[in-house]
């Protein structure tokens, strides 16, 4: 069997997880060799929406996402990858999604600006109904087709060794066996995104693990304008911890699902970004499961455009492309294991990991490197 050369630590897939601590290590002087079955990353980190939600997050996913936030802004300088500050605005088209907008504002002193009807439509294109909103001005955006082959393309510069079209099928305790030869290492992160079932059965088993399908579009922009931040809205309040948390969320659960059951049935988060070229990225539907029929229902789809038409204002939306993404999910927002010496399973279990990872890395390999 072919032996490569030695690193320090080997990472197992090129998603975002796998990158973080890729670019972790390579701060700290380690050698790195990732290894990716795809010829360039194709997962999650590519699907998503590229929002760097960190103010709505809570607890550990808070932190990380601060300290993510750093880090985006030093890589999108040195990597030269595309970011923009424009923050989050969260439509309120009702009082109690406003009501739960002061409430968290309130909570997070200098976070949040709270807007009226009219300062929402001066940030963000929206239709009629809007009541207030607000703004979380220290939210990013970054391309998601462009920023993790950047970040590769950046890392490879530093001296990281990647090895495309390599499928990782065995790790040991000092060891990473692929279909093309072995490779001996240091340390090892396995960042395989949902696979960690198909890897580690027993593992996903224990912490409740299971895949998460979302189904996303991309159309163009009914009114041809630029819109820097991302756009969330009332049913985004009942997704992220930091909403979900506030003293009114149970009650504007229990509206929305009673008002919309055909949406929350599908775990509607109504929400877009704004591409580079002006297009506009729109979702998203949740449904969970170990494996997804590869037959989708036209329902998702239409459901996701009848809903952005309306919060846009748009009379009809013209479909460019439509894809499925799918990432981890478990009860707890991280899975961070070490199933042997030397090893840690690492991968974001709440569907944020562009959010997180970046902060989440640097921790995991202060407790691999002792
Ligand atoms: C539609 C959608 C929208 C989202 N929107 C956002 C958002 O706006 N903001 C946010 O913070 N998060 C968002 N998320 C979540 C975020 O995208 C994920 O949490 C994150 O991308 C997961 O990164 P990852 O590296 O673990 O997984 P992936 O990007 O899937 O990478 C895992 C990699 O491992 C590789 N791999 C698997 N097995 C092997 C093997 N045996 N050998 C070698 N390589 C292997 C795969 O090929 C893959 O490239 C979204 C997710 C989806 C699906």
């Amino acid at each position: 069997m072919t032996s490569h050369q030695p690193v320090d630590l080997v990472v197992v897939g090129a998603g975002i997880v796998g990158l973080a601590h890729a670019v972790d290590a390579v701060r700290r002087g380690l050698s790195v060799a990732v290894v990716e079955r795809d010829e360039r990353a194709v997962g999650a980190s590519v699907r998503n929406f590229g929002h760097g939600c960190f103010t709505a997050q809570a607890g550990d996913a808070l932190r990380y996402a601060m300290a993510a936030r750093t880090a985006w802004l030093s890589l999108a300088k040195e990597a030269g990858l595309w970011l923009n500050e424009g923050g989050t605005v969260v439509v309120a088209r009702a009082d109690d999604e406003y009501a739960v907008l002061e409430e968290f504002g309130a909570a997070r002193d200098g976070q949040v600006v709270l807007l009226d009807a009219r300062e929402v439509a001066e940030r963000a294109p929206v239709g009629p109904g809007v009541v207030g909103g607000a703004w979380l001005p220290m939210d990013v955006r970054v391309d998601p087709r462009h920023a993790v082959h950047a970040i590769a393309a950046w890392l490879a510069r530093q001296g990281v060794r990647f090895h495309w079209a390599t499928s990782a099928h065995l790790v040991e305790p000092d060891a990473v066996i692929t279909g093309r030869g072995r490779i001996e290492a240091g340390r090892v992160v396995v960042a395989v995104g949902h696979h960690v079932d198909r890897h580690f059965p027993d593992l996903a088993e224990r912490e409740g693990l299971r895949r998460c399908a979302l189904h996303m579009l991309r159309v163009a922009d009914p009114h041809g304008r630029r819109v820097d931040p991302a756009v969330l809205s009332g049913f985004s309040l009942l997704r992220y911890a930091g909403f979900t948390a506030c003293p009114t969320g149970p009650a504007l659960r229990e509206r929305l699902e009673s008002e919309h059951p055909a949406l929350t049935g599908i775990g509607l988060n109504l929400m877009f970004t704004q591409r580079p070229d002006g297009d506009l990225i729109i979702g998203d539907t949740h449904a969970y499961g170990g494996t997804f029929d590869p037959f989708k229902d036209d329902d998702l789809d239409r459901h996701v455009l009848d809903e952005t038409a309306r919060l846009l204002g748009a009379a009809r939306l013209t479909v460019r492309e439509r894809w499925r993404g799918v990432y981890a999910s478990a009860p707890g927002p991280f899975l961070v294991a070490a199933p042997m010496p030397g090893v840690r399973v690492v991968s974001v279990t709440s569907g944020i990991g562009m959010t997180t990872a970046l902060g989440l890395a640097p921790e995991v390999l202060d407790d691999l490197l002792g």
